[in-house]
């Protein structure tokens, strides 16, 4: 953690170069110009500190990339507009027409609809999905040819992990490109590249933004070839960029991530242990509980836990909505990771299919603890816990 804390506060900045400013500028510019023509012109956007247009890089996007990689242990960290858009770009650059995809189960919807709804019918590729946990189903998927594994752990929803150093390896073995949404352990509780994970995701919009105030993501890979062909294809020429001041304002919340993660994780575990010993609760899911059944997973490649949880109450869906009105604390909403906490039923609307597949209940609730403290929380879930 030595390094780490030096890279959210000051690596990857050159002070120097902006009159000593201990903040850095919101590089607010479209275009770079040049004296002359030929220096224009041999300008190389691969190259570090070399800008022409916005769309290929941006200053203040490269001090929060080049924070990135370094927290990664990557080579180099490409910033998008969203994480979706970082997603998907990641998938573009490793898949092309006719590609088979193996994919976790429970990775967040919008990866499975941008592969049902848009790879599979648009471009003939082939999905198969696994749970992660049986790495003899994923070594069959592996033998049937893929470019690409997509990976999320802890995954959404019942916090599902998978042991990524397995995998990794029966991906080398397989020649199968890994991607991991690592966005719940943030680059300090775990290190997916360490591992022989080939591409890591953040969408920066939750834990690294930090206040519910930017929406962007980011890619990091040890692959340098790799990344270059992500910055030309993917972002010059689709265009994703994040913009300058999303980039200063993620900078910003780097400054205070650790600080956040160490109070986050410690409500939530006192959370979680507190709805855990609660008879109103059927079963609560969290990585950072004795209970959680692959504890000897988590503790192997995690250093940390997310404030993010999920449980399933004795009650009807009817009265799971009422025990979620009755959370005053608790904003109904989505996304994560600000400072707010926040109480949604994620798969109210799910299909019987997606509840099958996802092996849980249409009443699962799912918890963010933000920064009100663990006393305020559980005072709160005590109160809506009495009601039911
Ligand atoms: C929110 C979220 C995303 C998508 O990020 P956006 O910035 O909203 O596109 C991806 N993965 C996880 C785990 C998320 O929570």
């Amino acid at each position: 953690m030595k390094e780490k804390l030096l890279s959210l506060t000051h690596s990857g900045e050159t002070p120097e170069k902006y009159f000593h400013a201990v903040t850095p500028p919101v590089f607010l510019t479209s275009l770079h110009i040049y004296d002359r023509f030929e220096d224009y012109a041999d300008a190389d956007i691969l190259k570090e500190d070399e800008y022409i247009y916005g769309r290929d890089a941006n200053p203040t996007v490269s001090i929060l990339e080049r924070k990135i990689a370094e927290l990664e242990h990557g080579s180099k960290a490409l910033a998008f507009s969203s994480g979706m858009a970082a997603c998907t770009a990641a998938i573009m650059a490793t898949c092309r027409a006719g590609s088979h995809i193996i994919c976790m189960k429970d990775v967040y919807q919008p990866v499975t609809h941008f592969l049902n709804c848009f790879c599979v019918p648009k471009l003939n590729m082939t999905v198969t999905y696994v749970s992660g946990n049986d790495l003899d189903e994923v070594e069959d998927a592996m033998k049937q040819k893929a470019d690409l594994m997509i990976l999320e752990s802890p995954a959404t929803f019942v916090f599902r992990v998978v042991d990524l150093k397995q995998i990794a390896k029966l991906a080398h073995r397989y020649e199968v490109k890994t991607y991991i949404d690592n966005t719940c352990m943030t680059p300090l509780f775990q290190n997916p590249l360490d591992y022989g994970i080939d591409i890591v995701m953040h969408t920066m919009s939750k834990y690294i933004g930090g206040h519910s105030d930017i929406i962007g993501g980011v890619l990091v890979s040890k692959d340098q070839e790799l990344m270059d062909r992500i910055q030309t294809q993917m972002r010059e020429w689709y265009g994703g960029i994040l913009g300058p001041m999303e980039g200063w304002l993620a900078i910003r919340g780097l400054r205070t991530l650790y600080a956040r993660m160490m109070q986050l994780q410690d409500t939530a575990l006192k959370v979680a242990e507190f709805l855990e010993k609660n008879e109103k609760v059927v079963r609560v899911y969290y990585t950072g509980l004795e209970s959680h059944p692959q504890r000897d997973i988590i503790l192997k490649q995690q250093k940390g836990h997310t404030s993010l949880m999920s449980l399933i109450l004795d009650a009807t869906v009817e009265q799971s909505i009422k025990f979620l009105d009755d959370l005053k604390l608790f904003g109904k909403g989505c996304s994560w990771g600000g400072f707010e906490s926040l109480a949604l039923m994620p798969l109210y609307k799910a299909t019987e299919e997606e509840l099958t597949q996802r092996e849980t209940k249409r009443q699962l609730i799912r918890l963010y603890c933000g920064l009100e403290g663990a006393d305020n929380l559980i005072e709160d879930l005590e109160v809506a816990l009495k009601k039911l």
